[in-house]
């Protein structure tokens, strides 16, 4: 893989990116929490306070997808994030799985569906630190799919509805990836390409991922974006930077607007 960042690579090394993580975000005035020292590295967030609610961006929970956590280096290196606003990130919180390259902890859990039982160290002090800061309005968490080639996301709204939001956000992601077609991605039927629009419950009543988590707690608005693994990771990388700019360059503006559904080539549900 050849890119300017020492990092850019598929083995994905953690003592190296939470370095050049902390050098970026302490440039842009984040401070720096240690969650969990775990055998493998450190589960750490970053804070920036500003006007609340925050603003909160979560990657590297699946240590098998790379993209999302150089994504959300590359969107600190750029000052993406609002200084207007409470931010927060949390850009590895599986540091077993991302040494091992593995979707699960060291010791085989799945930690994007311990939000419920809460029967790991990683998931009870992420929740525990996150639970000491004021409700996000805004939740953005970034993953990967092997078993897709295009790009899609998962929307949990429990406010206003707004489709030019997303339409925005797929019209930005489609420089690299298309939407994802369909008719169903992970047995999910989608709202429009690209776009399934989930409720705030679990598919399985046990299996909490970080994102209904985040709803149960009463964040109103999160997108879960999915790049394909299979693609080139400099491209997973600029989709997931795009899309959440996407959305943070919407702000403030963002979360009090709403639109109509006309005139937006907005796709009706589908699937069957
Ligand atoms: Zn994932």
């Amino acid at each position: 893989m050849n890119d300017s960042s020492n990092v850019m690579s598929d083995l994905f090394d953690l003592p190296s990116f939470l370095g050049e993580f902390s050098l970026a975000a302490a440039a842009r005035g984040f401070s720096r929490h240690l969650l969990l020292e775990t055998e493998d590295g450190p589960i750490l967030a970053w804070e920036r306070l500003g006007e609340a609610p925050p603003i909160y961006l979560s990657a590297g929970i699946h240590g098998d997808e790379p993209a999302g956590p150089l994504a959300a280096l590359r969107l600190m290196e750029e000052g993406a994030f609002p200084t207007d606003r409470h931010c927060i990130v949390c850009p590895a919180l599986n540091p077993g799985g991302l040494v091992l390259q593995t979707r699960a902890n060291r010791r085989g859990a799945d930690l994007n569906r311990d939000y419920n039982i809460l029967s790991c160290q990683e998931t009870v002090a992420h929740t525990r630190w996150l639970s000491s800061r004021p409700v996000p309005s805004l939740f953005i968490s970034l993953h990967e799919d092997w078993e897709t080639a295009g790009f899609y996301f998962y929307e949990i709204n429990l406010g206003e509805d707004n489709v030019r939001r997303a339409t925005d956000l797929l019209s930005a992601v489609s420089a690299h990836f298309p939407a994802e077609l369909g008719p169903g991605i992970d047995g999910h039927l989608l709202r429009g390409p690209g776009w399934i629009f989930h409720r705030a419950e679990p598919d399985l009543p046990d299996s909490w991922p970080e994102a209904i988590w985040m709803a149960k707690r009463g964040c109103s608005l999160s997108f879960t974006f999915e790049t394909p693994s299979k693609a080139a990771l400099k491209d997973r990388v600029a989709a997931h930077v795009d899309g959440s700019l996407a959305l943070l360059d919407r702000l403030p503006k963002a979360f009090t607007e709403t639109d109509s559904m006309d005139g937006v080539g907005f796709m009706p549900l589908c699937g069957s």
